[in-house]
């Protein structure tokens, strides 16, 4: 039956770093690292280190120096009776772009088949953004440890459920997270880091939000209609915030039905013209057709880079449309194309969607409000 394991990365964590190790001479054990690995066994954990080795792809040392190296470690753990189930590397050199190489999954998946891992219920402790990336992709804790280079990428702020001094630090964390549900820390670390990014948009969208608002209040109070457009989730969002303005946002705040058109809806339209002509100006053709001057074309993309977006970000331009943006990342191209970029300061999709779907429920109260400051 599969078993929770640590997986261990080795310099900088198990033992001191010391750059480029090929001597066994050198390997000391970092403080704490035999009691913390011992009391991990006891709570039923398994050990096992998953190592990055670019030396020996950058030529500064062969596999059997790297080898005498782990079981020196080995040797010294036995000592604190610490039993190690295995040591796996990745002796390639960055630019080789294999799959092993952390935060790649090659290595600790081909760890887990061989030693029957239960990954959920596994925690992946090192000093570098590549382990906490690696745990985050395997779906296991992820922990960063003060110890090697962990100073440095903690400031990088790079996210872990538990940064501990060095592994003495551990002991407690474990004696938590044995007895918790499985799979709990991927629902807290999804939750913190949507709050989080919603937060950073609120530090980072205020003026642009504002100033969206009062494009597309503008165009309401003057006869002009509002189209959106999206591709996968953002062409639901692009539904989901028509509704919002057509049908009524809130049953507190009664009002008019205002004109938004979602150009992802008509798949007769979306199927004739993506067979007869492509999928590039899908959208930028139904902005030629329904677009007038003084109406506003919401664009939404996480990327900020989707390429029938862009297209119809231009047409309604050239038409004398004003152009509101739903952005994520960079902004990508369409920022330089809108009139008012909203930029959600994230590169994860599904948490800059998730940012979206806050900020256009904002989007439509904020219009109600510019509109209608005493209700209509
Ligand atoms: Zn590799």
């Amino acid at each position: 039956m599969a078993r929770p394991f640590l997986l261990l990365d080795r310099d900088g964590t198990l033992i001191e770093e010391r750059g480029y190790l090929s001597d066994p001479a050198g390997v000391a054990l970092t403080p704490g690292a035999g009691e913390a690995l011992r009391f991990a066994m006891e709570r039923g954990l398994g050990i096992a280190v998953v190592s990055n080795q670019s030396g020996i792809g950058r030529g500064m040392m062969t596999v059997a120096q790297v080898e005498a190296v782990n079981r020196r470690t080995e040797e010294l753990l036995i000592q604190e009776g610490v039993e190690i189930g295995g040591f796996f590397f990745c002796p390639h050199h960055p630019d080789d772009r294999c799959a092993c190489r952390k935060p790649g999954t090659g290595l600790a998946l081909r760890a887990a088949r061989e030693l029957e891992i239960d990954l959920l219920r596994s925690v992946v402790v090192g000093d570098k953004s590549a382990d906490l990336e690696l745990g985050h992709a395997i779906g296991a804790r992820s922990v960063l440890v003060r110890t090697g280079y962990g100073r440095e990428t903690e400031a990088e702020g790079c996210y872990a459920d538990a940064v501990i001094e060095g592994l003495s630090g551990l002991a407690p964390f474990l004696e938590t997270w044995t007895s918790r549900p499985a799979g709990e820390h991927l629902v807290n670390r999804h939750l913190e880091e949507s709050a989080r990014v919603k937060l950073a948009t609120r530090d980072a969208c205020v003026p642009s939000l504002l100033e969206a608002a009062g494009i597309v209040a503008e165009a309401m109070r003057s006869g002009g209609k509002l189209l959106i457009c999206g591709n996968g989730g953002s062409a639901a969002d692009s539904q989901h915030l028509a509704a919002e303005f057509v049908v009524r946002l809130s049953s507190t705040f009664e009002r008019r039905a205002w004109p938004a058109i979602a150009l992802t809806t008509d798949t007769s339209i979306l199927t004739a013209f993506g067979n007869d002509y492509g999928f590039e100006r899908v959208f930028a053709r139904q902005v030629e057709a329904l677009g007038q001057p003084g109406d506003v074309l919401l664009a939404i993309s996480t990327s900020g880079g989707s390429p029938n977006i862009l297209r119809a970000a231009e047409t309604a331009r050239a038409k004398g449309l004003k152009v509101i943006s739903l952005l994520g990342g960079t902004g990508g191209a369409l920022r330089d194309l809108s009139d008012a970029p909203i930029v959600v300061p994230s590169r994860s999709t599904q948490h800059v969607q998730e940012a979206h779907l806050a900020l256009y429920h904002l989007f439509c109260g904020l219009v109600e409000r510019m509109l209608y400051p005493f209700g209509e």
